[in-house]
């Protein structure tokens, strides 16, 4: 029997082996379908189209200047008309939804801007709607970014506890959805985790005769660390305390089905879980567990460590952007919400 040389890698030397050794005996080889790029992207299982993201932007009020933010490079707090043109250049893109926060000109203890029409949300809504009426424009619900304490609801004091109050603070959710779908909301997307604030929305949008506005609930969104860029960029820091009274424990997937239950019994068009990244099972438990449109934010911390890895040169960023938004869809979302929306568009091959 004839013998082949080759290199051995493990120590440089040459070693003798026999051509049919470890052939005839292998029925699968799976490496097949990895030969070539054709054939790897025949066989490919999941694709993230542009149509599958959802751009946030912070809109500030007119007398701001357009600032980037310090932890999330790429982008930035814009006036409404900047707004807008961020809106035009991801269209261009090809990226079909915005999520909009705002940081309103004032903050009091109720969050009374958030429902003032002529706030930076609602001036930004019905700017974009009006260059580009077939971007859905969804817009975050929540008081943290207009509330002079940075909570996500109404404080009481019960017995020297401070604590967000439940039940008044639904009233201010519902005012503030109100608000958004009046400015021309395609989708008001509640991010608050106050329980039952979808079923009242629902009603409220309902009893207005607004039947055709949706909701995109924030259903497990879990109390996390990589939230942290975010509160720079919609001031929204809390100041005092922290949000583990309402947001979600992150050791809990069984509350999560819970949560994301109630709310899809409350009328919530699609589910969210917040962060994606290290809640991948929970976005699965999604898929499996419910037939609603399943989104996934690609949070703020997630795209920071991206960026500033890619910067020190330690990682590939746009091949890890590609595989985060890659794992998020394979894990059971159809949507996801993710800063780099644009980014991602520009490199999408269709
Ligand atoms: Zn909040």
């Amino acid at each position: 029997m004839t013998s082949k040389t080759i290199l051995d890698p493990m120590n440089s030397a040459t070693i003798d082996i026999e051509p049919a050794v470890g052939r005839a005996s292998l029925t699968h080889r799976p490496r097949r379908l990895r030969r070539s790029e054709g054939i790897r992207a025949m066989v490919r299982e999941t694709i993230v189209r542009p149509d599958d993201l959802i751009y946030p932007l912070f809109a500030v009020p007119d007398n701001r200047p357009k600032v980037e933010i310090g932890a999330m490079p790429g982008v930035w707090q814009l006036r409404a008309r900047e707004v807008v043109e961020e809106a035009k250049r991801a269209a261009d893109k090809g990226i079909r939804a915005i999520l909009l926060f705002g940081i309103p000109e004032y903050k009091d203890a109720i969050g009374s801007s958030s429902w003032d029409p002529s706030g930076p949300v609602q001036a930004a809504t019905e700017g974009i709607k009006k260059a580009l009426p077939g971007m859905t424009v969804m817009t975050d619900v929540c008081m943290c970014e207009y509330t002079d304490h940075g909570h996500c609801g109404v404080i009481v004091d019960r017995k020297g506890t401070k604590d967000v109050d439940n039940d008044q603070t639904l009233a201010l959710l519902v005012k503030q959805s109100l608000s958004f779908a009046n400015a021309g909301a395609d989708f008001v997307a509640p991010s608050d985790m106050m329980d039952g604030r979808i079923g009242a929305i629902r009603r409220a949008l309902d009893d207005r005769g607004m039947t055709d506005i949706g909701i995109m609930a924030y259903s497990a969104k879990f109390a996390s660390g990589f939230y942290g860029p975010f509160r720079e960029a919609a001031e929204s820091a809390p100041q005092f305390g922290d949000r583990r009274t309402y947001q979600m424990d992150p050791a809990n997937a069984r509350e999560a089905l819970r949560e994301m239950q109630l709310d899809a019994e409350e009328g919530a068009d699609m589910i969210m879980v917040k962060p994606a990244l290290s809640y991948l099972d929970l976005i699965r438990v999604a898929r499996e567990n419910f037939n609603l449109p399943i989104a996934a934010y690609n949070v703020s911390g997630e795209y920071s460590m991206v960026k500033a890895a890619a910067k020190l040169g330690w990682i590939d960023g746009p091949r890890v952007m590609n595989e985060i938004l890659t794992s998020i869809k394979r894990a059971g979302a159809d949507l996801i919400i993710t800063y780099h929306a644009v980014e991602f568009a520009e490199t999408y091959k269709g």
